[in-house]
């Protein structure tokens, strides 16, 4: 997992380009309440780190302003698709291929962090950012359908912002362990450990996300096709035959190091790999001459 990068142009310029696209009662509906929204678009920044404890908008928009804001975001325009294609295209080439959510499938879909869905209660829906650039994020169709519109639970985000939670951190929380249940197959179980780490607020925060997106599920479903690579990975090696377990090992740890640099301590390969570093019956079933 790793951060996004957020555009680097005022968020607010993205709904001034698409609200001059609409035509007729919505760009009036817009129109009238653009001041508003620019007010609103100051009060996300300013709670960008805290959203959980981001007031709903006071009044509420009415049906026929939710409608025109989430009519910005439903109906494709030229402006839209310029703002959507710019997100992308800012973001690393990993990004652009893979969801930083999961760091499995392909990002196909947006997410809104902060659901736009107009039919929501009036705490709980944010039309107002239904075009708000740091609001929308590049994620798969697996996260986002898991995602649904539930963004707060007893009062704490239930997801990290790609934005604006520091993901980056260099402890590891996301702890994998290789088993041998059956003979020649391995199993990996993943875990999130909280215990005696020094940033617990977000290892609370990343246990949420992992819990809400079922991660851990989905990273185990991963896991044997990403061992069987990593096998034919080192049955490749030229010198393989002179190899003991120890080089092995320091090959899968120099691996692990690396990965971690591109992808992040809490990206379920690096927990994969670093347990495939410490298991000696993985190494073993590596280097067993049977098997595919
Ligand atoms: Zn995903």
């Amino acid at each position: 997992m790793k951060n996004l990068e957020r555009l680097p142009r005022d968020p607010f310029e993205a709904f001034v380009a698409i609200r001059s696209a609409k035509e007729g009662d919505r760009r009036r509906t817009l129109d009238e309440i653009s001041e508003r929204i620019r007010q609103r678009y100051t009060d996300y920044q300013n709670h960008a780190t805290e959203l959980a404890d981001l007031p709903a908008a006071e009044p509420p928009f009415d049906d026929e302003q939710c409608e025109a804001l989430s009519h910005c975001y439903k109906i494709e325009t030229t402006p839209l698709e310029h703002l959507k294609q710019a997100i992308l295209e800012y973001q690393s080439r990993e990004a652009r291929a893979t969801c930083q959510y999961c760091g499995i499938d392909y990002p196909a879909t947006f997410d809104h962090y902060l659901p736009r869905d107009g039919k929501l209660s009036e705490f709980s829906r944010f039309p107002e950012y239904a075009v708000h650039p740091d609001n929308i994020l590049p994620c798969c169709y697996v996260c986002n359908r898991r995602r649904g519109t539930s963004w707060r639970k007893d009062g704490e985000r239930t997801c990290l912002h790609l934005y604006f939670d520091n993901i980056e951190v260099k402890e590891r929380f996301l702890i994998a362990n290789i088993e041998f249940e059956e003979a020649n197959v391995p199993t990996t179980h993943f875990s999130v450990e909280t215990d005696q780490k020094v940033n617990q607020e977000f290892g609370r925060r990343y246990q949420r996300h992992v819990d809400t997106l079922r991660l851990r599920d989905r990273f185990r479903r991963q896991a044997p096709a990403r061992l069987e690579r990593l096998r034919a990975d080192i049955r490749s090696l030229p010198k393989r035959r002179e190899y003991g377990i120890d080089d092995i090992q320091t090959y899968l740890r120099e691996m692990a190091a690396a990965q971690r640099g591109l992808l992040g301590a809490n990206h379920w390969e690096v927990a994969l790999l670093m347990a495939a570093a410490e298991s000696r019956d993985f190494i073993e079933y590596c280097l067993h001459d049977e098997g595919p």
